[in-house]
């Protein structure tokens, strides 16, 4: 059943066995399965169908730089679905060496290893429409497999590593009928939660406050509450929610908001690879279950180990979208039309108003003279893409001139001083706002120099092209653009260690027995991998500990059932 909030009587008390905040992947796939698992499953959603300027204005915040992180209420969305209605689906499992502790990754360790969330991948995968959970080319294209860089085998770096992507999948339509059906599960739309109440002995969560925008107000009581609000909204409820513990939920050790990750992002270097252009695949390919894939270079995690280097993976992407020097109509259009695209995917073509009114003209001229190949491109988006129930996931070209730059997605090492905190302004709820002081490190910058070396060392043993970067403008190329935005990781970390996490092994907050973290925030590292499969993952994990964990307890009648 989808309700609205507004329907709720004020100052109403309502039960359920399970409380899930948040309607994204998270708190969608750990609803269903909750209740798939015959629980009753109370989810509510801050927002809507559709986005809201008022409801997404409950996401503003500060930052302390705006060139190194976008503005909070950016690259998130406050509605039914959370951030998936514009989510680009690119999805990869973390590695195994993700979960490791490495002692040249400061708090690198996670309390539980692959092996504990290898299981879940495979159905997280299908929540996701990503496919088979195949991530290795020959396994998905078996001899039909056409290498990366034909001629490129090194033992130390690899191209056989896949990424698949979703749809993308809008969790709020494709599960909605779901939702509707459900017998045990009501899914309240426009429901904001406001603050978390404890006993008074601080171990259990006594029941939520809810606020609608509407004025409505009203209380949730239950077994077992689940936080599955993103990343940054995790610490900011915690730490708003002070009844108890003048410092927040959970943050006894003043761990919460901080720690905080993304991914280290930029398109770096030159690679020229010799030879003709059909010596190399950069672009996307169908695997035999539909799904669109790409390869990407990856470092072997015994190479990682052996040289102290994060996890990163780079991608062959076109050098250089801003200089029309190019003189490919396609991307000329592209560049003339990111004023007109959303602000998260067009703020990676922004050239930080370098840009003249010649630039823009010889960008026009492009355009103009090369109509076969921009029509051309027009035509397969608009069918592919545009129109397509599975979309072709990004503009990808065939590359004339073998010349690429490399995109890397990287991890980034944690530290204590990469924040968010709470600012005494507080947003039309009264609930305090959040300032985010997002932070890199030189070791980051320094990790991602190093497995490049390695890339250009191995392209050049291999004599199949040279790879060129500027060294010493490394950092402002990676950080041109600031953090990665959308993956927000990291504020409420995993760990058996109090001082250092703040959720146990099983994202349940330390010291408090029935209330739990799905999502981003508990990761406690980043992975070179974007998220989503992975929250998701630990979704499904969670359902299950939270259903084991009911079923070991007697439910009283009103709990168990979904009433006033
Ligand atoms: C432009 C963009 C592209 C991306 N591309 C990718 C990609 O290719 N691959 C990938 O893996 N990831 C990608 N991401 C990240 C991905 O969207 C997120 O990892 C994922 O959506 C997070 O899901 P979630 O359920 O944890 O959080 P969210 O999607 O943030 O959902 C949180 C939900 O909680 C609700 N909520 C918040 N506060 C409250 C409250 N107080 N009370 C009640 N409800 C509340 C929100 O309205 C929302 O519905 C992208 C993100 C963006 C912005």
């Amino acid at each position: 059943m989808i309700t609205d909030a507004n329907t709720v009587p004020r100052n109403a008390c309502l039960y359920a066995e399970v409380c899930v905040i948040g309607s994204g992947a998270a708190g969608i796939a750990l609803a269903l399965t909750l209740s798939d698992k015959g629980k009753s499953v109370l989810l509510l959603e801050a927002g809507y169908d559709r986005e809201d300027s008022r409801t997404q204005a409950l996401y503003k915040g500060e930052v302390s730089n705006e060139k190194l992180h976008s503005p909070p209420d950016k690259y998130r969305q406050r509605r039914f679905g959370g951030s998936t209605p514009i989510w680009g689906g690119r999805c990869v499992p973390f590695d195994p060496i993700d979960f490791d502790t490495r002692s040249y990754v400061p708090f690198s360790g996670w309390p539980i290893s692959y092996k504990d969330v290898s299981p879940f991948y495979p159905a997280a995968n299908v929540w996701a429409e990503a496919g088979r959970c195949q991530y290795d080319a020959d396994e998905v294209f078996g001899l039909a497999s056409v290498p990366m860089i034909r001629g490129f085998v090194s033992p130390v770096v690899y191209t056989n590593s896949l990424e698949r992507f979703s749809c993308p999948t809008n969790f709020s339509k494709r599960y909605r009928n779901r939702l509707q059906r459900a017998v045990n599960v009501r899914v309240m739309l426009g429901a904001n939660c406001t603050a978390i109440r404890l006993q008074p002995n601080g171990q259990q969560v006594q029941g939520i406050d809810v606020a609608t925008l509407s004025g409505n107000r009203f209380s949730v009581n239950a077994k077992m509450f689940a936080l599955a609000v993103g990343g940054l909204e995790t610490p900011r409820l915690l730490l708003a929610s002070r009844d108890v513990s003048a410092a927040g939920i959970g943050n006894e050790y003043d761990v919460v908001g901080r720690y905080y990750l993304c991914h280290i992002a930029g398109s770096v270097g030159l690679l020229t690879i010799k030879g003709s252009t059909n010596v190399v695949r950069h672009g996307y390919e169908v695997a035999p279950d539909g799904v669109y894939c790409r390869r990407r270079l990856s470092l072997a995690p015994s190479e990682q180990r052996r040289l102290g280097l994060a996890n990163m993976v780079a991608r062959l992407h076109f050098s250089g979208i801003a200089d029309p020097s190019h003189r490919n109509g396609v991307l000329s259009g592209l560049y003339l039309a990111k004023n007109l695209i959303s602000y998260e995917y067009g703020k990676r073509l922004d050239d930080g108003g370098t840009a003249t009114f010649a630039t823009y003209l010889r960008h026009l001229r492009n355009v103009l003279t090369d109509p076969v190949d921009t029509s051309a491109f027009l035509l397969h988006w608009l069918t592919k893409h545009t129109y397509a129930e599975r979309k072709f996931p990004s503009v990808i070209l065939r590359n004339k001139t073998n010349r690429f730059a490399l995109e890397i997605n990287g991890e980034q090492i944690p530290q204590a001083t990469s924040r968010v905190a709470l600012i005494d302004a507080t947003d039309e709820l009264g609930v305090r706002r959040l300032r985010v002081d997002w932070r890199y490190s030189p070791l980051d910058i320094d990790s991602v120099r190093r497995t490049l070396d390695v890339f250009a060392s191995e392209f050049e043993r291999c004599n199949i092209g040279s790879f060129q970067y500027n060294r010493d403008a490394l950092g402002e190329d990676l950080m041109r653009y600031g953090a990665f935005g959308g993956h927000h990781i990291g504020t409420a970390r995993m760990g058996n260690d109090v001082r250092t996490s703040v959720v146990d092994a099983n994202c349940k907050v330390h010291s408090v027995d029935n209330l739990f973290v799905a999502g981003s925030a508990v990761f406690p590292t980043s992975s070179q991998a974007n998220p989503t499969l992975t929250i998701i993952a630990l979704s499904l994990r969670l359902a299950d500990h939270m259903a084991r964990s009911l079923s070991d307890v007697v439910v009283s009648p009103t709990v168990a059932g979904l009433g006033q």
